[in-house]
C-alpha cells in the first residue's frame, strides 16, 4: 500500500486520525496531518482506505 498526503489540502479536520490512529496523527501547532506509518501492515489497510474516504479535503491518496 502506498499512501500520499497533500499537506496543502489538509484542513486539520482529524477524520483520518479517528479512522486510522495507528497510521495518522496531527501536528500539535496547526493540526495538519502527520503520517506515522508509510507502509502499514495489511490489517490497517481497511482503516487507511476509510480515512481517505472520510477526509473532507480529499488530501489522502491510497494506492493498493
Ligand atoms: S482528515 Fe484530511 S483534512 Fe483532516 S487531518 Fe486528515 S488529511 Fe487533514
Amino acid at each position: 500500500m502506498e499512501i500520499s498526503l497533500d499537506f496543502d489540502k489538509c484542513c486539520g479536520a482529524g477524520q483520518c486520525v479517528l479512522a486510522a490512529p495507528e497510521v495518522f496523527d496531527q501536528r500539535d501547532d496547526d493540526g495538519v496531518v502527520v503520517l506515522l506509518d508509510a507502509d502499514p501492515p495489511a490489517e490497517e489497510y481497511e482503516n487507511v482506505r476509510r480515512a481517505a474516504q472520510v477526509c473532507p479535503a480529499a488530501a489522502i491518496d491510497v494506492r493498493p
